[in-house]
């Protein structure tokens, strides 16, 4: 049984003060997870989620990190930085890093490994464009980012990796892929995954991500293949974000 993981990448938002406000109004409200919950903020809220969630089930993940230990790279974080804020899981190759910071699934593989060398659980984005779909080309796009970013990769039973399923097209547009679809798309995930990875394939956690709202994680979390959320929009209005955590109850 795959327990489920339900993340909050708030992207370039909420900075201190919001952060607070956040977390005030959230941990107010009644929480049911069903498994583990993530947020993560940018780098400046990491601090302050770390003293705020001390005593809550509720994990801290990061945007991205940097491969290299230390040294001369201006702008960037190191694994090492990250795990001194208690930091448990990071998201690597999101689509908008892929696009706007010419990330490659090169650069993905080397995140990766060093997340793992820090024991950090990386979070592997994969997904592809409205016209690769539409092109017919999405399967083998998806199949080459897996491949390629999780190259060489040998995993020891204690270590893990998660892939998110994020279609470019969902991602802030307020389109869902259907559920159905979103399945398909993450079994053939999983099926590439035993080739890539072998035996973990079975028990590796695929989520979907692109415009998962209240209205839509029920459905989407009743598919076999589809073990949680990556959200984006919706994981930076506390009410919106809890009932996503509080998937499958019923409404009050
Ligand atoms: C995301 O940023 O990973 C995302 C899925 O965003 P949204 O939920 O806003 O579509």
């Amino acid at each position: 049984m795959r327990k489920s993981l339900v993340v909050a990448n708030w992207k370039m938002n909420n900075g201190t003060a919001e952060t607070s406000d956040f977390l005030n109004e959230f941990l107010k409200i009644n929480l049911n997870p069903k498994g583990e919950v993530v947020i993560c903020p940018p780098f400046i809220g990491l601090d302050r989620l770390k003293n705020s969630l001390s005593n809550s089930s509720i994990k801290i993940g990061a945007q991205n990190l940097y491969y290299e230990e230390n040294g001369a790279y201006t702008g960037e974080i190191s694994a090492s930085m990250l795990k001194s804020v208690d930091v448990s899981y990071v998201i690597i190759g999101h689509s908008e890093r892929r696009e706007y910071f010419n990330e490659t699934d090169e650069i993905c593989n080397k995140k990766v490994k060093k997340a793992l060398e820090y024991n950090i659980t990386p979070i592997l984005c994969v997904g592809e464009k409205k016209e690769d779909r539409d092109n017919g080309m999405h399967l083998d796009l998806i199949k080459s980012q897996l491949y390629e970013s999780l190259k060489s990769l040998e995993l020891r039973e204690d270590e893990e990796i998660v892939v998110a399923y994020e279609p470019i097209w969902a991602i802030g547009t307020g389109e869902t892929a259907s559920s159905e679809d979103a399945e398909e798309i993450c079994k053939f995930i999983r099926n590439e995954l035993e080739d890539i990875l072998g035996d973990s394939a079975d028990s590796t956690r695929i989520l979907y991500g692109g415009s998962v709202k209240p209205n839509n994680i029920d459905e989407l979390m009743q598919m076999e293949n589809i073990d949680g959320a990556l959200v984006g929009g919706a994981s930076l209005v506390p009410e919106d974000f809890a009932r996503i955590v509080n998937y499958g109850d019923k409404n009050e």
